[in-house]
Formats: C-alpha cells, sequence, structure tokens
C-alpha cells in the first residue's frame, strides 16, 4: 500500500517555546530535482540574544527537574517522533533525497537515541569518598548549562536528536543550530517536545549562515558547552573560538574508515556487505567503510562480488521505495567527488565503475569504486564524504594496518577476520575510536562512539555520552565544628 504523502514542514525559528520568522530567507532544495521545497529563516542578533536569555530560563526549570520527569517528556516526545515517522520520513527525503527505507529507519534511531539517553539520565550517579569521622566528601555530577550544539546535514533527524538527547537527559538547555539545507528533522523534533510539555526555552532552534550563528553564540558566557558534528575543519576553528571563554567542547568530526579484509573470511559475503554499506547515504556517513585493504588472496573474489553488488543498486529520487541510493546533498559534494576521483585516475588509479555526475536534474553522482589507488592520491588522505570505494590489495594484515592508520583521522576501523590472534592485534594496533569486526556497524545507542586524533574528542552515546553534558562537583562535608 502506498504511504500518505506529507508536506514538507513550515521552517520557523523556536526561541523560548515560541514559533518566529525571520526577514531573510534562504532556499532549501531538493536534491533529487533542485526544486525549491521550503525557505530557512536567517536568524538576527537580537533573536539570538532571545535565545540565549531563553536557554537560560530554561535551564533554571529543567536543571531543577526531577530526572524522572525529565525522563518522562523525552519518552513521551519519542513516541510521538515515532507515530510520526512517516511524516518525518518523507521530510528527510525530501530535503537530503536519502532513500526513503533509510529516512524511515533514520527516524527510529533517532528515537533510540532519546530512550537510551532518557534512561541513562536516571542514573547520573555520583560517589561516596571514605572520609574521617565527621566528615562527608560527596562527588555530585551536575547538568554543565546551556549548551549550543551545531548538527550537520547526512542525518537530519537523528544527529540533532543525539545532540538534544544527550543536553536534556543530563538537565541541559540547549541552543541547535541544525544544518542549513536540512532542517525538517529538527523542526519535527522540537514540535513533538512541545507536544509532550518540555518547559519553554530548554530546547531552542536557530537557523542562518553557520559562522554567524556560531561566532555570536560561542564566545557568551552563557554557553557552557559546544557540541559539534562536520568537518574536521570547522570543527578546529570551533574549538578555538570556544577556548578563548575556557569553555569546554563535544567534538565528533570527520573519518576516513580502513576496512582490513583479512585471509580467512568468506570474500563474496564481505564484498557484498562491503558495497551496500559504503553506498548507504549515497556514502555521506562519517564512519562509511571507504579504504579497503583485502589480502592479496582474496581480492578478485572480493573485487568481483563488490561490483556485482554496486551494478544491482538503483540510483533515484529519495521518494521512490525501490530506491537504494539517491544524490548527495549539494552542488559543493559534487565538485569535491569529481576533484577526488580525476587526481586519483590521473594517478594511476583504475576506475571500476562511476566516476561521474549523472546528467539532468539532481545532484546524482555515481557510485564508483576506484582500485589499485597509489598512496600518494588526495583520496587516501582526505575524505571523499560520498559514494566512491577505494579498493586496494595488500599482502598482510601489518601492511593493512599501517594504511589504515596512516591518515589524519581515527574514527571507525573495520575488520573481517575470525582469527584470535589478528582481533587481538587490531585491538591493540588500529587507532580509532570505534573498530567493528565482521560487521559495519560502527555505533548503537548504547555504546561510545567518538574520535582519536582529527576525527575530535568526546563521545557520544552510551553512559560516557552524557558525562560531557555534566560538572563534577565535590562537596566536602564537616559535621558540627
Ligand atoms: P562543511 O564543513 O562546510 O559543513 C558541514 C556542517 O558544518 C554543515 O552542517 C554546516 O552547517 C556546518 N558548519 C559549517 N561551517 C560552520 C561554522 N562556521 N559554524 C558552525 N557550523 C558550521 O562541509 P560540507 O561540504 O557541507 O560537508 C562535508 C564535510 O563535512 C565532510 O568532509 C565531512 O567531514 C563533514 N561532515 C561530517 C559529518 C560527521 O558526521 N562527522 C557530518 C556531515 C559533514
Amino acid at each position: 500500500m502506498k504511504s500518505k504523502t506529507h508536506a514538507y514542514p513550515s521552517v520557523q525559528l523556536f526561541i523560548g517555546g515560541e514559533w518566529v520568522n525571520s526577514k531573510e530567507h534562504l532556499e532549501i532544495v531538493n536534491p533529487s530535482d533542485e526544486n525549491q521545497i521550503g525557505l530557512l529563516p536567517v536568524v538576527n542578533k537580537e533573536q539570538l540574544d532571545s535565545a540565549l536569555s531563553a536557554a537560560q530560563e530554561g535551564f533554571a526549570i529543567w536543571s531543577r527537574t526531577a530526572p524522572l520527569e525529565r525522563s518522562r517528556v523525552i519518552l513521551d516526545a519519542s513516541r510521538l517522533m515515532r507515530e510520526r515517522c512517516e511524516e518525518i520520513a518523507q521530510s528527510i527525503s525530501l530535503e537530503l533525497g536519502k532513500p526513503i527505507r533509510q529516512s524511515r529507519l533514520e527516524v527510529i534511531r533517532g528515537c533510540e537515541f532519546f530512550e537510551w539517553d532518557a534512561a541513562e539520565g536516571q542514573r547520573l550517579y555520583g560517589r561516596v569518598i571514605p572520609s574521617a569521622l565527621h566528615m562527608r566528601n560527596l562527588v555530585l555530577r551536575q547538568p554543565i548549562g546551556c549548551v549550543a550544539s551545531f548538527s550537520p546535514w547526512n542525518f537530519p533527524m537523528s544527529q540533532p536528536a543525539r545532540k538534544i538527547a544527550g543536553a536534556l537527559a543530563s538537565g541541559c538547555s540547549v541552543i541547535l543550530k541544525p544544518a542549513e539545507q536540512t532542517p525538517a528533522g529538527s523542526i519535527h523534533i522540537a514540535r513533538a517536545f512541545e507536544d509532550a510539555g518540555l518547559p519553554p526555552g530548554v530546547l531552542n532552534l536557530v537557523f542562518g549562515q553557520p559562522a554567524d550563528i556560531s561566532e555570536y553564540l560561542i564566545p557568551r558566557e552563557e554557553i557552557r558547552l559546544v557540541a559539534f558534528t562536520g568537518s574536521t575543519a570547522v570543527g578546529r576553528s570551533l574549538t578555538m573560538l570556544a577556548s578563548a571563554n575556557m569553555t569546554p567542547v563535544l567534538m565528533e568530526l570527520g573519518g576516513h574508515a580502513p576496512v582490513i579484509v583479512c585471509d580467512d573470511v568468506d570474500a563474496a559475503s564481505a564484498g557484498a556487505v562491503s558495497a551496500i554499506r559504503k553506498m548507504r547515504n549515497a556514502g555521506q556517513v562519517c564512519t562509511s567503510p571507504t579504504r579497503f585493504y583485502v589480502h592479496e588472496k582474496l581480492y578478485p573474489d572480493f573485487a568481483d562480488s563488490f561490483m556485482q553488488q554496486i551494478e544491482t543498486m538503483k540510483v533515484g529520487d529519495g521518494l521512490s521505495e525501490d530506491t537504494d541510493m539517491g544524490p548527495v546533498a549539494h552542488l559543493g559534494r559534487i565538485e569535491a567527488l569529481q576533484g577526488l576521483v580525476d587526481d586519483a585516475t590521473e594517478r594511476g588509479a583504475r576506475l571500476l565503475t562511476g566516476g561521474l555526475r549523472r546528467k539532468g536534474k539532481g545532484y546524482f553522482f555515481e557510485p564508483t569504486v576506484l582500485s589499485e589507488v597509489p598512496d600518494d592520491a588526495q583520496i587516501m588522505q582526505v575524505e571523499p564524504f560520498g559514494p566512491v570505494a577505494v579498493l586496494n590489495p595488500v599482502a598482510s594484515l601489518d601492511k593493512g594496518i599501517e594504511m589504515a592508520n596512516s591518515v589524519p583521522y581515527g574514527l571507525a576501523a573495520y575488520a573481517f577476520t575470525h582469527s584470535a590472534a589478528n582481533v587481538d592485534r587490531l585491538i591493540n594496533e588500529m587507532e580509532a575510536g570505534n573498530l567493528s569486526i565482521n560487521t559495519l556497524e560502527a555505533s548503537l545507542p548504547e555504546t561510545p562512539f567518538g574520535g582519536v586524533k582529527a576525527s575530535g574528542y568526546g563521545r557520544e552515546g552510551g553512559d560516557e555520552g552524557l558525562l560531557h553534558y555534566t560538572v563534577v562537583k565535590n562537596v566536602m562535608h564537616r559535621i558540627g565544628i
């Protein structure tokens, strides 16, 4: 049965519990056909000041709300989002071109983030330190305050969800700036929280030019934490801005995930699952498996099976039920991908398939596979963040690990092997915040996710995820004097 068609939501700022508009707007475009689907209000400085005041007022209420009650509101909002899953998923597919089946899964994933954090927020335990007679030393974890959060466009619902969930479950208030290309997920989240009875000012949404907003908000003393997901270059500049005030940061930045395929696995199965995972969300995932280092013994079978899978993929409009891969998010991504592919082939890489923008409307870049890519090609260092895979044969696990670690990034890393000895080496030697073996899943609500090296610091998810949203207070209490 065909699903009901929902309209793209009206995008407004959400400040102090009110929906407000703005005089200036940017276009929101469907990357599948380049048509305008909505208008994004550009926040002005007075509205940012209002958001800061509202977030402070929100914090005063929310931080004093019992954790059980905070959890109830978050769970109510999550239930509403589950009920509205189809509407939210359609908005995501319209603004990002993501295949609708993947958009539905994203909505559910976002709800799971809320549900895990809602429960975990009730367990922000401190401790009692054994002390001298008549002395008590209590260690408490208290909400850090008002958080400035910045979420990217590649997961319009689950990325804002992760940021909002961590903050709200810990008792903080938030001013969130979602990505300008994909605001709808955050609009649906804010609507659900409004309907669930979240006090005004606890969650605020602002939209506009990213640098204008971050440069205004981050230096303000009302902001006690900066949480960002996006590129390493932007993360670095926001970290420098925050350092002027000694404001802590939570940085989830780029990745360039390696996959080591050892000689003891079924090459055809590993090749097939790798191709599907690589092209998920048109490769625009910070954990996307990209640099495949395949043992030379298995390489031909792995590459054959990878290619067979790629050739069956249907590329098209995100709203079509049978689409496997949609367009990339914006024109800038096409230009970046073309540059990386051309550079690799000029340096001697073999282009097994793809490599070009598809003719006609929409920002479609063909699923692309490069093989035998030389080490000096830019793509071996620069994250493509798109539907481009690199397949390179390696002679040993030593070489695979050396190449895997040869980039500035260290977010997700993967391996296929059944050998306990190989796994032991991978655990000890891979430079990554997340290592997945025989699965290309890198993150769950209950597991801590984040990077090492230029992939940032801090963790989202798991009980570690809420730590950043709290500060530790030690209370030393002498009974009587
Ligand atoms: P980009 O760095 O220009 O933008 C990425 C995100 O950062 C956008 O959502 C944008 O709104 C935000 N941003 C940009 N400048 C900002 C500023 N000064 N202050 C606050 N926010 C700002 O890159 P792009 O071409 O749109 O995206 C591709 C790159 O982004 C990739 O190379 C990838 O590393 C990174 N990215 C990473 C993730 C992730 O999950 N880690 C997600 C999306 C994008």
